[in-house]
């Protein structure tokens, strides 16, 4: 519970084995007792308490630390509301922290990221933002936007000073420099968003080059072939495995098991419409046939993406080579492999790990945007920016370049959350699981 009557609530259920004033206990402990109904007990509990304002809302905070269970933890919660306290919404302790200032919104934005970080390299850029690393660079990016600011209102105010020509070259070199730290701050996205949503992987190839058997080496387990998903629609069916703390996200795995049974019914049409989706294609091609006019088409689709080409089944007589021209055109990430005993598949994860530069990502140094909330107002303010320029280039009057620089700082806090709008903020925390 969160809000300063929550330890109201709690006095009127809980019944500690050493009775002690509420004003006397520190925050930070635990005490050890009973949540009772009429002199009942429901069940043993530890509470945590947590006094304003330190706690996570910043507001006076209790946990209760009951057995669990469904039954008893219901009857817990119905008697917190019964005394007086209400549901919290989804995201409610994040949010409030917010309102409360203890944490600006793209640090709570980053609470979810790291709740639902899929990878290890998730986690590790959520709790980066979290620490707030991102809000600082975006504050001392507006903080240079406004000591300039400073001197262009001096210049409309006191008009007689004619401080004007020396604010124009201030403006113009400080917009620069803004620029183009918010365009490193853009380009960052790439690999956020490789990071946040998986590098989207259409495996595709005739039937019978092995797609599903790259797919059990790749999952590493047989699994991945048994149809236990039957009947659930293939777009809900996703399967991520991770390279390099990156989760590749196979598209359409449901596809290739069915296509077991249905053969006739996964062609060239579905490997386009998957290859559409993707970031990568994994074509692959049975090294001991020659190409058909429906490998040629296949080889066409990887064309237009990033791409790995796959020559298996090299455990036995292969007649389709790496230097095949056909072959080369299509792809210079070209590996040879036999699905069947899994050997050659760290050699697809190495190229993955090559084309998508991922031994470059360095979080550790580096400031990765991945929600792509952050990225469009970031675009958003260099679209401005360019404005800027533009209505200086245009000798427009002071007051004007004025408006076009508060747009700019109106995009950057919209991203830490100082000028944002209730609809925007309900929507992120909508996002939210309940009791975050
Ligand atoms: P898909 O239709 O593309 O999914 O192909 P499958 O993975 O089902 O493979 C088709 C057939 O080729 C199966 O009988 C596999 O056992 C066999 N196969 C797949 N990969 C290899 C391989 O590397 N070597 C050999 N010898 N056979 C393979």
């Amino acid at each position: 519970m969160s809000g300063n009557d929550c330890f109201i609530v709690l006095n009127k259920i809980f019944r500690p084995k050493k009775k002690h004033k509420l004003d006397q206990v520190k925050g930070y402990t635990m005490k050890y007792g009973n949540i009772v109904e009429n002199d009942e007990i429901v069940d043993e509990v530890l509470v945590s308490y947590f006094k304003a304002p330190k706690s996570y809302t910043t507001e006076n905070m209790c946990e209760i630390n009951s057995h669990g269970g469904n039954v008893i933890v219901k009857k817990i919660l119905e008697l917190c509301l019964k005394n007086g306290a209400e549901l919290a919404e989804p995201g409610e302790f994040t949010k409030r922290a917010f309102l409360n200032g203890r944490i600006d919104l793209l640090q709570a934005e980053s609470v979810i990221d790291v709740i639902n970080a899929k990878s290890e390299r998730e986690a590790k850029t959520g709790m980066k933002q979290l620490e707030g690393i991102l809000s600082k660079q975006i504050l001392e990016i507006k903080q240079k936007i406004l000591d300039v600011m400073v001197n262009v209102e001096v210049a409309i105010d006191y008009p007689e000073y004619d401080v004007e020509e020396v604010t124009n070259k201030q403006i113009i070199d400080m917009l620069i420099q803004v620029e183009d730290e918010l365009k490193r701050l853009e380009k960052s996205f790439d690999n956020g968003k490789l990071i946040k949503e998986g590098i989207k992987t259409a495996i595709i190839g005739k039937p019978n080059a092995g797609k599903s058997s790259l797919l059990n080496a790749i999952l590493k387990e047989d699994r991945a072939i048994v149809t236990e998903y039957e009947g659930t629609t293939r777009d809900t069916i996703e399967e991520f495995v991770n390279i390099n703390g990156i989760p590749l996200k196979l598209i359409d795995t449901a596809g290739i098991r069915q296509a077991k049974d249905e053969v006739e019914k996964i062609g060239i049409a579905k490997a386009k419409e998957i290859a559409q989706e993707a970031d990568l294609i994994i074509s692959i091609f049975d090294s001991t046939k020659e190409l058909t006019s429906e490998d040629i088409e296949i080889l066409e689709l990887s064309k237009k993406k990033k791409s790995i080409i796959i020559l298996n089944k090299m455990d036995l007589e292969p007649m389709l080579q790496e230097n095949d021209a056909r072959l080369q055109k299509a792809s210079k990430h070209i590996v040879k492999i036999s699905a069947l005993n899994a050997t050659g598949i760290e050699k697809v994860y190495d190229e993955i790990t090559e084309l998508f530069q991922l031994n470059e990502i360095n979080l550790d140094n580096e400031i990765i945007i991945t929600n792509i909330r952050h990225k469009n107002l970031i675009n958003k303010a260099i679209q401005n920016i360019k404005k800027t320029k533009g209505t200086i280039e245009q000798k427009m009057p002071l007051d004007i370049i004025a408006i076009f620089m508060k747009d700019i700082l109106e995009d950057l806090g919209n991203i830490t959350g100082e000028v944002v709008s209730d609809d925007i903020i309900n929507e992120i925390f909508s996002k939210f699981c309940l009791g975050k």
